[in-house]
């Protein structure tokens, strides 16, 4: 009876270490925060939402030009979305110092979305640009969306506001993704002269265009018209969001 007590037990044990082994190991839901030009005054939160599954890596960013206030109203949202699979950055206020004044950016230091590197060796104008542009690069970041406002509706009506649009850098299926984004906030509108349009290539110099071109991200724009409500805004930016996550199974 001891003998056949003791063969349970081994039996037991080598049961347990065998699943043990041949288990993948289950990481749990987290969100984490880092801050991004850390040390300086530029200094600003990234959110880190980490699903525990496997999936792509998002980054969505606002508050880049601080009189566009919907971009980092919609990021500060997001930063609270639940994702079941990959993982999502989020820097709602990426240049904070202007967001804080509520203007495009801080006189004397540049346009930060003019900052970012213009060719493949390129690091970028200022400390923060080259931190964001590191941390996309760091953390392989597969899909990216930065959060802006036009103050026209369209390109038609305007010869400087880009309009509300979606502005893509052509790769892989970026225009098949951008399109449905558009498709879901064209739902909303009424107005034809006020429906989303499609553009391509993100100015150069900017968070979009550098990491599309130099590190192969898919990265967008969104554009929302500033003679919007602020509230009909930030509803835009977070229905595009959500789109990209459910097309990328995140949500
Ligand atoms: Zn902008």
């Amino acid at each position: 009876m001891k003998l056949l007590y003791r063969r349970c037990i081994i039996a037991l044990v080598t049961f347990s270490l065998f699943s043990l082994l041949t288990t993948p190991p289950v990481l749990a839901a987290s969100t984490q925060t880092r801050t991004i030009a850390e040390g300086t005054k530029y200094a600003t939160p990234m959110y880190i939402i980490k699903s525990g599954k496997p999936g792509p890596t998002v980054m969505i960013v606002g508050g880049v030009h601080g009189n566009e206030p919907a971009g980092y109203k919609a990021a500060a949202q997001v930063k609270n979305i639940s994702i079941k699979s990959g993982t999502l950055l989020v820097i709602p206020n990426a240049n904070k110092r202007a967001d804080e004044r509520g203007v495009r950016y801080i006189s004397g230091e540049g346009d930060l979305n003019r900052a970012f590197p213009t060719s493949s060796r390129g690091i970028g104008k200022n400390l923060l640009s080259r931190d964001i542009y590191k941390t996309v690069r760091t953390y392989n970041v597969d899909w990216l969306v930065d959060l802006h406002e036009g103050y026209d509706y369209s390109t038609s009506r305007s010869n400087s506001s880009v309009g509300q649009t979606i502005i893509y850098y052509p790769s892989g299926n970026a225009y098949s993704i951008a399109s449905k984004m558009k498709s879901v906030l064209n739902c909303l509108i009424n107005s034809s002269y006020k429906k989303f349009q499609l553009l391509r290539y993100p100015v150069k110099g900017s968070l979009a265009r550098s990491t599309a071109q130099y590190l192969g991200t898919k990265s967008f724009i969104v554009e929302t018209c500033s003679k919007d409500n602020l509230s009909t805004r930030v509803d835009y930016h977070a229905k595009a969001v959500n789109r990209l996550l459910t097309c990328l199974n995140m949500k």
